[in-house]
């Protein structure tokens, strides 16, 4: 296995699973319970992590790079997919997980 992305925003995390999920890469979350112990790890963070299996890691980064390739817009921007307003620093549509680098017109 190996890591191929970490954020401080479990919800994050998230969202790159089913990024990668829907082009066919299985991936686990590790340290996602991080929050719950976080009074006893007060002097480094844990932050909940993306895991794939070794041959899946170059295009899970791939993907992943496109994924964060994004927004410097200053501006809500509309969903190609379901037609929903996302704000500007929403790198993913909220209602339908499009990523903003492939509905932007
Ligand atoms: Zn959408």
């Amino acid at each position: 296995m190996k890591l191929v992305y970490t954020n401080q925003n479990l919800a994050q995390v998230g969202l790159i699973q089913s990024y990668l999920a829907e082009h066919d890469i299985a991936s686990e979350m590790r340290n996602q319970h991080a929050s719950s112990v976080m009074g006893e790890v007060a002097f480094f963070s844990v932050w909940p992590e993306c895991w794939v299996a070794d041959e899946d890691a170059t295009p899970a980064k791939i993907l992943i790079d496109d994924l964060n390739n994004t927004p410097t817009t200053t501006e809500e921007w509309i969903c190609g997919t379901c037609q929903e307003t996302s704000p500007a620093n929403f790198a993913v549509c909220w209602s339908c997980q499009t990523p903003y680098t492939l509905v932007k017109t």
